[in-house]
């Protein structure tokens, strides 16, 4: 006996609003009123309060108390300080978390201690169609090392089996960037562990949209990104992370002089700091870090666990409602099923995907497009409504139901996707 499926209406979404303890949050962020922002996954909206403490920042810190700021506005302690509020939402400790450098930096400055802790192992292990980044830094990294090291790509079903006591580094992003697949972190970590190797997750899709718990799953390195659901900015400083157990036995391999134990004895010998400070390496870029402290202040308001329950429903009520409306035109959702745990954006596969993404971009839905064929949907708890879910997938009922998507202008490939 089949039951015909309750159907969705714009008041349950309004209800769902209503009853959403995070809906205030919206009004701490600027977005123009005619875009629906199904994007924060790649860039993150701007808190309202950011514009005030950048032109502070540079009038008053930069303009007025110029260097003594360094001091006097706690410039030099910043990557520490947001690293510490970051470690709170990643389950790591004070000082095991420090802002800096982008994401791909990170990864190099880790992986190479990784590799130079685990002598005489050859193997870094990741899988394929990883984030491009992260797979370009362990090629470029053991190319730098010349130590005959080699990197495995095994499949997501297929990797455990793989780690072995060749393994030196296990290097996987939490959440898949296109299908929003989660990996079991303390599963795996625990897996490289038995066999002698170094984890390292990327948590670029995590941080600020899912639970994450570091030292519960016992990871000893992870990187993660400012711009996404940090809502840092554009090029925001990301971060990385060192398991305090190992912090003597690890070592920045870009050993600048505010990685040093004291950058300003301007001694001629090299001598890491004791703690995560060791992977500082240039002077920190205090504009970026500005904003992006603001950006990790709005979230510590937010309770986390609030926030990845609202993902999941917000990921659950788009899902649905794109079977329910748009059923009949060809979409394919892919990544985790329905109720899985899931990372905080929806993806569907379609021929004429990049197309229909120009056409909704268009019309004020904006999400993005992942090739060959990916349309992807951010859902961030803190700007976004279940009625803004609603409405997204009627213009994308429109732009497939009448193929407004079936334009020369929506062909035409844009250099950033
Ligand atoms: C966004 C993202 C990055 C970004 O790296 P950058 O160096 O900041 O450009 C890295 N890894 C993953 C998995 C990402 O999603």
């Amino acid at each position: 006996m089949s039951q015909t499926p309750v159907q969705i209406s714009l008041e349950d979404c309004r209800k769902l609003d209503a009853d959403d303890e995070l809906r205030a949050f919206r009004d701490e962020f600027r977005l123009p009123a005619d875009v629906i922002y199904l994007d924060g996954n790649s860039l993150g909206a701007l808190p309202v309060q950011t514009a005030d403490r950048v032109v502070d920042l540079i009038e008053l810190e930069w303009g007025r108390d110029l260097i003594r700021s360094w001091e006097a506005n706690g410039w030099i302690g910043a990557p520490s300080r947001i690293g510490d509020k970051i470690a709170r939402l990643v389950g790591a400790h004070v000082g095991e978390v420090i802002a800096t450098d982008s994401t791909s930096a990170n990864l190099f400055k880790l992986i190479v201690a990784a590799l130079q802790a685990r002598p005489g192992r050859q193997v870094v292990l990741s899988e394929p169609g990883n984030f491009p980044t992260d797979l370009y830094m362990i090629q470029g990294a053991l190319a730098a090392l010349s130590g005959g090291h080699r990197l495995e790509l095994r499949p997501r079903d297929r990797l455990a089996e793989a780690i072995d006591h060749d393994t030196a580094l296990v290097l996987l992003t939490h959440v898949h960037y296109k299908t929003a697949d989660v990996f079991d972190m303390p599963e795996i970590t625990s897996r490289a562990h038995a066999a002698g190797a170094l984890m390292l997750w990327d948590l670029s899709h995590s941080v600020g949209a899912v639970a994450v718990d570091l030292n519960a799953a016992r990871a000893d390195l992870a990187v993660g990104c400012g711009y996404k659901y940090l809502n840092g900015g554009p090029g925001a400083p990301a971060f990385l992370f060192v398991a305090e157990r190992h912090h003597q036995d690890l070592t920045s391999p870009l050993t600048g002089w505010m990685g040093h134990a004291s950058p300003f004895d301007f001694s001629d010998a090299y001598q890491p700091a004791p703690g995560v400070r060791r992977f500082l390496c240039g002077t920190p870029s205090v504009m970026g870090l500005a904003a992006l402290e603001t950006g990790v202040d709005l979230l510590l308001r937010a309770d986390m666990g609030a926030i990845a329950a609202k993902s999941a429903a917000l990921c659950r009520l788009l899902t649905t409602l794109v079977e329910q409306e748009c059923g009949a035109y060809g979409l394919e959702a892919i990544g985790p099923a329905l109720g899985q745990p899931r990372g905080s954006h929806v993806s569907f596969r379609h021929p004429d995907g990049y197309a229909i993404m120009r056409a909704l971009i268009a019309r004020g839905v904006i999400g993005d497009f992942r090739g060959p064929d990916v349309l992807r949907f951010g859902l961030t708890p803190l700007y976004l409504g279940f009625e803004d879910v609603w409405r997204a997938v009627q213009t994308l009922r429109a732009v497939l139901a009448d193929r407004l998507w079936d334009a020369p202008e929506y062909r035409v490939r844009t250099l950033v996707t």
